[in-house]
């Protein structure tokens, strides 16, 4: 059993260092004593007539190894249930993240805006790139050069994407490029995910150096405080200490924070008031509630540059029936609404594959107009009851168990709409309460969302896809 778990996961791709190594050791070590033991007991002559002779109990203790060892073979693969009956069928579904037949006038698309990115001086392409996909592809070195060929010049990556994979190949993609020309940001995580609170200095610094090291360079350019959940944890002493030391050390020029919990205006509102960051980068999206947009306007105000992130409201456009005609140009339409905000100085996008780049630059610089929101109302209407706003919270406290519904919905997004499976199942394991909870809940959470979501089902769902069965 742990055998078979701890290969499922590897096979999986889940990160290595987050996969417990003592199930598979103590099976190793558990078969090869039984075999030993077996081959001492089957050469010990027999004692007496009324034991087996030797030979015939040679016999027996193969026969009882060679047991031991199937029986072990078949548990471990039993293990693998989980995999068959999720990743099987979802890779032969692969979501469709792109037209099959992109338009012509698509083709070799770049980007055709440059934006300030608040008061740090720099002019930002105002579509860019999100780097949690980018290993997805089979020559990510490559493909990420051809981002940045068309225009792309704001990477925003982390320690803990793909594994640490995301910074290693994005270091060997802008090697020998003219490193003032490109944004780098990355975040103050370790590869196993966010620095907690209360983390020492040193933490930090030995994180970014980290970061610099798979990156190639000696500076990134901003550092953000990674899905901040709380004002304890964004005003944490230690991460500005750690920030002012790398930037005396000219080794992070910027502070940014990155948001979309329930908590994210009073996490905004703390960061902007603080003035202690150059750069926010939250969840924004058509649909955009009166104090997010405010919120926003409040930042740009303030000289921070406005990061707009999960701009595509789920993602699942590719994945509907009735919504296939105007599939194609949903995601333009979309970035076009965020752009459309003159407060937002960019918005993130992962790209995966050469046709995300035509199809996602052929937005850049191009203003929003009437078919666009007739395809984003169309969008709104066919999502109706399955979207969840990550950053919304409204059902939190309907939960005695206190399961954290909305960050489990979004990991069944990662999974289901955006094809990152592998990361979605990672952030599903290092939640601490799972949606296993909800098999024997009596579900006072039944009409908690406003959006109508079926919130134990949902659960019960994303339980089933990201703990592998
Ligand atoms: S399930 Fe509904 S109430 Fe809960 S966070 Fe999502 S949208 Fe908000
Ligand atoms: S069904 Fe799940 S989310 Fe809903 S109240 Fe029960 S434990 Fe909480």
């Amino acid at each position: 059993m742990g055998l078979g778990g701890y290969l499922n996961e590897a096979i999986e791709g889940v990160d290595r260092s987050m996969i417990p190594i003592l199930p598979p050791a103590l099976f190793i070590i558990s078969l090869l004593a039984s075999i030993m033991l077996s081959i001492l007991w089957a050469r010990q002559p027999a004692a007496d007539l009324t034991e087996q002779p030797g030979r015939r109990k040679f016999l027996l203790g193969w026969a009882a190894v060679t047991g031991g060892v199937i029986g072990a073979a078949a548990v471990t693969v039993s293990r693998f249930s989980g995999w068959a009956s999720t990743t099987v069928p979802a890779l032969g579904a692969q979501v469709t993240t792109t037209d099959p037949n992109p338009h012509e006038s698509w083709k070799n698309s770049h980007i055709r805006q440059l934006r300030p990115l608040g008061s740090t001086g720099f002019m930002v392409s105002d579509i860019s790139a999100g780097s949690s996909l980018f290993t997805s592809h089979p020559e990510p070195v490559e493909f990420i050069a051809s981002v940045l060929d068309r225009g792309v010049n704001y990477i925003d990556t982390s320690p803990d994407y793909a594994g640490t994979r995301a910074e290693t190949v994005i270091g060997k993609a802008i090697a020998g490029r003219d490193r003032g020309g490109l944004f780098l940001a990355t975040k103050w995580c370790t590869t196993a995910g966010h620095i907690r609170q209360g983390e020492s200095v040193e933490t930090y610094l030995a994180a970014l150096e980290g970061s610099l090291e798979r990156l190639g360079t000696d500076y990134v350019d901003l550092v953000h405080i990674h899905s901040c959940d709380s004002v304890d944890r964004l005003l944490d002493p230690n991460v500005h200490e750690a920030f002012e030391i790398a930037k005396s050390q000219g080794k992070a020029r910027f502070m940014g924070v990155s948001t979309h919990t329930p908590n994210l205006e009073e996490v905004a509102n703390a960061a902007i008031n603080s003035k202690k960051f150059d750069v926010m980068m939250l969840a924004y999206h058509h649909g955009a509630w009166k104090n997010q947009v405010d919120i926003i306007d409040r930042a740009a105000a303030a000289g921070m540059g406005v990061v707009a992130m999960k701009t595509l409201k789920g993602a699942k456009h590719r994945g509907m029936v009735e919504f296939r005609e105007e599939a194609d140009s949903y995601s333009q339409a979309a970035f076009k609404w965020v752009l459309a905000n003159p407060s937002v100085s960019c918005l993130v996008i992962s790209f995966s594959n050469t046709q995300h780049i035509d199809e996602y630059l052929y937005a850049s610089g191009k203003p929003l107009d009437k078919s666009d929101i007739a395809v984003l109302d169309k969008y709104n209407e066919q999502i109706a009851g399955t979207h969840c706003f990550a950053h919304c919270g409204e059902c939190l406290s309907s939960c005695p168990e206190a399961v954290p519904i909305n960050d489990i919905l979004r990991h069944r997004m990662y999974f289901e709409n955006y094809g990152d499976q592998k990361q979605a199942i990672e952030l599903y394991a290092a939640i601490g309460k799972n949606a296993n909870t909800c098999t024997t809940c009596a579900s006072p959470c039944l009409d908690a969302c406003p959006e109508g979501i079926p919130i134990r089902k949902r659960l019960l769902g994303a339980h089933q896809k990201l703990s592998l069965g």
